[in-house]
């Protein structure tokens, strides 16, 4: 017959231990004895009883006690306990239940009684073991949705929104404490005629692979997202105008190596970008901050592409 359960039985009278666990054996449970409070404590972390049935008054550490203890601490997850007690004294029972005892039982133990209660604190068992696994499972599933609502799917990067949200953050920090903070607004080049000669999902590869290159290029630290369609933009935090220029310029480059290649299919791909570093007097606010790193990949643009600009024209050493 399979086992209905793990019970640890713990009285100091062996005679009475040994009268619940036949009973508990014969209603098919897998029976643990024990006969003092400290055994009972260490049964419960090696065997990890379904359920506890305890007698109260035991020399040395009571049922009580032990109660308190596994009740008080959290590894266990939900153990319920039965204690049983010779004495039908009220005061017992609510001390008992107040220390977190499930159920009470009073000596003569009833074997058929005994048996009904252990059936139902297994079924409350079941029932919280089964609310424990779909609070994890809504845990994982509040996980997922957070990073799917943050990331991009086809680059694997920040979306716009995560990106302008933690922004907000960045720059305030950057003008408090006056530290340089670096913007780089990248355009991949003549990118529609990628899609136009090699097809829509190539040039989908192209940019979840731009993701990768761009993200592999910058620091742990630095924010990497999406943009728009083929755009996307880098805060650094901490980089002033001639770090800003290496940043930028490792970039350019590893997009003008990579290879692009599907098969049979390669392309070419380069990108042009625009850098601008607050704190800045000229800059007035976030939204102008971005403002100038386009209007500095503009000139790139301009420039013949696949270039580094700066805002306001002002190229570092
Ligand atoms: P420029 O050098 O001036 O930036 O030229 P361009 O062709 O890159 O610029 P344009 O803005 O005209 O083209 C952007 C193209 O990016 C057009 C659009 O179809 C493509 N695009 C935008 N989002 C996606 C996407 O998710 N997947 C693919 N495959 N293409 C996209
Ligand atoms: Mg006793
Ligand atoms: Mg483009
Ligand atoms: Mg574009």
């Amino acid at each position: 017959m399979a086992s209905s359960g793990k019970v640890l039985v713990v009285d100091d009278d062996a005679v009475v231990r040994k009268e619940m666990s036949k009973t508990l054996q014969e209603f098919g449970y897998e029976v643990v004895e024990g006969k003092d409070g400290r055994e009972a404590l260490t049964l419960v972390r090696d065997v990890q009883p379904d359920l506890v049935v305890m007698d109260v008054e035991m020399p040395g550490m009571g049922g009580r006690e032990v109660c308190r203890i596994i009740k008080g601490t959290k590894g266990f997850g939900f153990m319920p306990i039965i204690l049983v007690t010779a004495r039908d004294d009220i005061q017992t029972k609510v001390e008992g239940l107040e220390l977190g005892a499930d159920d009470y039982l009073i000596k003569p133990i009833n074997g058929v009684e005994l048996a009904a209660r252990a059936k139902s604190m297994m079924r409350m068992k079941a029932l919280q073991d089964d609310v424990v696994a779909a609070n994890l499972k809504l845990r994982d599933a509040n996980e997922r949705l957070q990073d799917l609502s943050m990331t991009d799917p086809l680059m694997g990067i920040y979306n716009r929104l995560f990106f302008q949200k933690r922004m907000i953050y960045e720059y305030q920090r950057a003008e408090r404490y006056r530290t340089p903070l670096t913007l780089l607004m990248l355009d991949l080049d003549h990118f529609k005629s990628v899609n136009d000669t090699h097809g829509h999902p190539f040039g989908d590869y192209v940019l979840k692979k731009t993701g990768e290159i761009i993200t592999a290029s910058v620091r742990q630290v630095d924010i990497v997202a999406r943009f728009g369609g083929e755009e996307l933009i880098v805060a650094c935090p901490e980089t002033n105008a001639s770090n800003a220029k290496i940043v930028g310029e490792r970039i350019r480059a590893k997009m003008d190596e990579a290879e692009f290649k599907q098969g049979e299919v390669f392309h070419h791909v380069t990108v042009s970008i625009g850098v601008a570093i607050c704190p800045d007097d000229r800059i007035k606010n976030m939204d102008d901050f971005i403002q100038k790193a386009d209007e500095a990949l503009y000139a790139a643009k301009q420039g013949g592409r696949n270039k580094v600009c700066f805002a306001f024209n002002e190229e570092p050493e």
